[in-house]
């Protein structure tokens, strides 16, 4: 059998085990492939003050998870556009819960998980460092990936687009917050986790380092089969 392309994945880890890096990476290869940040959504409704937004924002401030019905919702309306129909999609960010898992079931067919697999030491200060480029959501670290030009503390110049811009925390990525969501995870990733891996559609990436992976590497974690049914 030869290659064949997953059209849906779903980026699966830990706060700060780097699904957003991952899902540039995989966009690098694919293109074409829709990715669905529920977090980034989430915080786009915030910032334009939307009904969702409202709903949404006290949950993102303490670390806590929205409620199913409302994420569902959500997730649904967005899956069932005609460009996730034609092109995929790689989910960042849902499911979260096992209520969720079983809702997207019924959505789409998941081709693929991918869970990424860190050191609980390297998250907290993937989170703590974390920042994007507003311009065009390059995304960086203060302490282990800057962009290469700084002006001065704090201000840079995007590697990608050339902005000029400020080193910004996203504002629940505090000590505080981490504590909740990373106890939301444990609490409810097991079950998730087992399920795919049941199905034989799971694979661990090691993610210290996925900036090293070769366009090749990625293409191989995507398309390659783990198991033959
Ligand atoms: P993220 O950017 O994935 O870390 O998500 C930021 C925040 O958005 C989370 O802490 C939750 O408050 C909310 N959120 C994102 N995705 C989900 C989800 N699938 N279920 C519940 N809440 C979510």
């Amino acid at each position: 059998m030869g290659d064949y392309m997953s059209k849906n994945i779903v980026l699966f880890g830990a706060p700060g085990a780097g699904k957003g890096t991952f899902a540039a990476r995989i966009k690098e290869v694919y293109p074409q492939i829709i990715h669905i940040s529920t977090g980034d959504i989430f915080r786009e409704h915030v910032k334009n003050q939307t009904e969702l937004g409202k709903k949404a924002k006290s949950y993102l401030d303490e670390g806590k998870l929205v409620p199913d019905e409302i994420v569902i919702e959500m997730v649904r309306e967005r899956l069932n556009r005609e460009d996730v129909k034609k092109n995929g999609c790689i989910l960042d960010g849902f499911p979260r819960t096992p209520e969720q898992n079983e809702a997207l079931q019924e959505i789409i067919e998941v081709d693929l998980l991918i869970l990424l697999e860190v050191e609980e030491e390297v998250l907290l200060k993937r989170i703590l460092g974390r920042f994007s480029c507003p311009n065009c959501g390059a995304l960086y670290n203060k302490y282990t990936l800057p962009p290469e030009k700084k002006v001065e503390e704090d201000v840079y110049i995007c590697d990608e687009c050339g902005e000029k811009f400020e080193f910004e925390q996203r504002s629940d990525d505090n000590e505080e917050t981490i504590k909740t969501r990373l106890h939301n995870y444990k609490e409810n990733a097991q079950p998730i986790i087992k399920f795919y891996e049941n199905k034989g559609i799971l694979k661990r990436v090691d993610s210290t380092n996925t900036l090293e992976l070769s366009q090749k590497e990625i293409k191989e974690i995507i398309e390659k089969r783990n198991r033959y049914e």
